[in-house]
């Protein structure tokens, strides 16, 4: 366990930061712009890997920071769940830009819903500042989507689908994922879609966090 003192102090009050994978994964929130149905935290269960990821309140920017410690010990920090964290952009964006000047390396597992809520491109700010996006497509069309991942109104699907082709022009590794064995949720088809976007995909697993 590489993990500091400063991780495992913020880790008895609340789990901040923690690690997988020789990864550094952060819960910064537990708000969503979606609410899927295969989703840990609306089947009650807040553990991920043992981690209770129930936040009391969200953690400022320092408190990340002391959390991670020094990022250089890990392959790399990886903005995760249970919650969607590009819902704290700004935030976000800070403390991935200390990461890099620390010298690690930034992943965010995201929606890919941003620009949707914000109704705005979002993209360019994370060019230079995010090494890796990992987008939960969790779908080949808008039907199956909806009914996964209920999003609040009509149109995130193609949102997602916009947010990816831009983002693909200002993060250097995308990669664009879906979950095996949802109901109605057909992999190959999902494949390629990503694979017309011009993007990797990467099939995942129930309840696996990567
Ligand atoms: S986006 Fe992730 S954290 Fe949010 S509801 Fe869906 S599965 Fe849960």
């Amino acid at each position: 366990m590489k993990a500091n003192q400063s991780m495992y102090r913020f880790s008895s009050e609340q789990t901040i930061a923690y690690e997988l994978h020789d990864n550094c994964y952060l819960n910064i929130t537990n708000r969503c712009t979606l609410r899927c149905r295969f989703c840990p935290k609306f089947n009650k269960q807040w553990d991920v890997q043992s981690y209770d990821l129930r936040l009391k309140r969200e953690p400022d920017i320092i408190d990340v920071l002391t959390a991670i410690g020094d990022p250089r010990q890990y392959q790399q920090i990886v903005f995760c769940g249970l919650g969607e964290p590009t819902l704290r952009l700004p935030d976000l964006l800070e403390i991935a830009t200390e990461i890099k000047n620390l010298g690690g390396k930034v992943r965010v597992n995201t929606d890919g819903l941003i620009n949707w809520v914000r109704q705005k491109d979002t993209t360019p700010l994370f060019s230079g500042v995010i090494d890796s996006l990992s987008i939960s497509l969790n779908a080949q069309n808008e039907t199956v989507y909806d009914q996964h991942c209920r999003p609040p109104a009509q149109g995130a699907y193609p949102a997602l689908l916009e947010f990816i082709a831009r983002a693909r022009d200002q993060v250097e590794n995308v990669v664009v994922t879906a979950i095996d064995g949802l109901e109605g949720v057909d992999i190959d088809a999902c494949r390629e879609i990503t694979e017309h976007l011009g993007v990797t995909f990467r099939k995942r697993q129930l309840d696996k966090v990567g």
